[in-house]
């Protein structure tokens, strides 16, 4: 069966059509600026690409489009949409309400429609792209596959946020997690690499990309996650400053700083703050450069004091987070780098891993080299410490093929 993959943002519609027959990708692509001036597709299947210009009002026009190139004569991979057996959605939030991916209903499209609140930017774009595929491939199952699933299985005392009570049970403000469904791949995939069982074993999943989260998994069941009610919580992000003294908001409110460090004057309001807080701190606020890691490498490299402390914050905060964990579970087996920076930068997984040799993660420089699945640990360092590359997209697609044949999602 073909498998169509969906990420849905507020103005972009990212898509991945597999064969889950051997799981190969047939296509991908990404639909930009919908509804803005200079909205385009940009396409590829194997070794040819393209590029489509025109205006594209809505998700609707961008599924329309996407639909059209999938089939076209020189670049498609289909003859018809019939061919497209399911479509799954990646959807940020499912709140406390979904533990695994769900055939869309009306229910389920109500549910993601209760967690706008818990997901403003994000879930009603994922549904917008859900509505949309609904119209333009009528009759074929969709699927929603919740970033926040995989990390229902914390318990109370890791999930809770120690404000009054009645706030989580009236409001539901509490720790969810993202990234659930890399968190669920690489946990997975880790054990099958080094061909042993997740059952017994501890692991610690750094997702460390543009956004970052780390996991703590046992028995592979995730325990506890660095991303909080919102994504905001955490690591040191891109753009994001994670976790900090709530205190900071009310002080950053009463007293804003212009662009240029001067005081703008007058309070701001809770939301702008965090507005700079997921927009304008992180890596980008603190070099006052650029969120990408690859930039405050080079600047850090060069010199830069500020893309060094950035740096520094990186990797202290990453390091504190893996202690914690392995102190949270009595232990660790594995520790297991993935995503953007974690698949890519060695440099910054030899820092991670640097001076961890008191809890029995002994790094080989040589193994560290360079990308791909591998374990990146010394022989018989007591805890095994992996690169996985991620794949999102393959999960969602598992779960969408188990959910359309046999109705219910297997543990893959
Ligand atoms: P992601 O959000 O997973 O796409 O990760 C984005 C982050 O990964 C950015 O900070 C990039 O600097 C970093 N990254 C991506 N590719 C590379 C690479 N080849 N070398 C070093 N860093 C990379």
């Amino acid at each position: 069966m073909k498998i169509l993959v969906v990420n849905a943002g507020s103005s972009s519609l990212k898509y991945q059509l597999i064969d889950m027959d051997g799981e190969k990708e047939l296509a991908k692509g990404l639909v930009e600026r919908i509804g803005i001036e200079g909205s385009r597709l940009k396409h590829s299947a194997g070794e040819k690409s393209t590029v489509v210009e025109e205006a594209i009002p809505d998700h609707e026009a961008a599924a329309q489009l996407m639909l059209k190139i999938l089939q076209d004569p020189e670049y498609g991979v289909i003859r018809s949409t019939d061919e497209i057996g399911a479509v799954g959605h990646r959807v940020l939030h499912g709140g406390n309400k979904f533990t695994a991916s769900m055939l869309v209903n009306a229910d389920v499209k109500a549910a993601i429609r209760e967690c706008f609140p818990l997901g403003p930017l994000h879930n009603p774009a994922n549904l917008m792209g859900i509505e949309a595929c609904e119209k333009v491939m009528k009759g074929t199952p969709q699927v929603a596959v919740f970033d926040t699933a995989f990390h229902q299985t914390m318990p109370p005392k890791a999930y809770m946020y120690g404000v009054p009570k009645m706030y989580e049970e009236k409001l539901h403000v509490r720790r969810y997690g993202f990234h659930g469904t890399s968190h669920r791949y690489v946990s997975r995939w880790v054990c099958e690499f080094l061909g042993i069982s997740p059952i017994g074993k501890k692991i610690i999943i750094c997702h460390l990309g543009n956004g970052s989260s780390l996991s703590a998994v046992m028995d592979g069941k995730c325990q506890d996650t660095s991303m909080g009610l919102t994504p905001l919580e955490g690591l040191l992000m891109g753009t994001r400053c994670g976790s900090c003294d709530p205190a900071v908001v009310q002080f950053m409110a009463n007293n804003p700083l212009k662009e240029d460090g001067t005081p703008l004057g007058h309070p701001i309001s809770v939301d702008e703050v965090l507005n700079i807080m997921n927009k304008k701190s992180g890596l980008l606020g603190i070099s006052g450069k650029s969120s990408d890691c690859r930039d405050i490498d080079d600047l850090a490299a060069a010199g830069d004091e500020n893309a060094i402390l950035a740096q520094e914050m990186l990797v202290y905060g990453i390091k504190k987070y893996i202690g914690s964990y392995a102190a949270a579970m009595g232990g660790v087996d594995i520790i297991c780098f993935t995503a953007g920076i974690g698949e890519n930068n060695d440099a910054l997984r030899a820092k991670v891993i640097e001076g961890l040799e008191f809890m029995g993660a002994e790094l080989d420089p040589e193994k560290n080299k360079g990308r791909g699945e591998k374990v990146i640990s010394k022989d018989g360092s007591k805890v095994t410490v992996c690169v996985i590359p991620t794949n999102e997209e393959i999960m969602i697609a598992r779960d969408t093929l188990d959910l359309v044949t046999t109705g219910k999602v297997r543990d893959h």
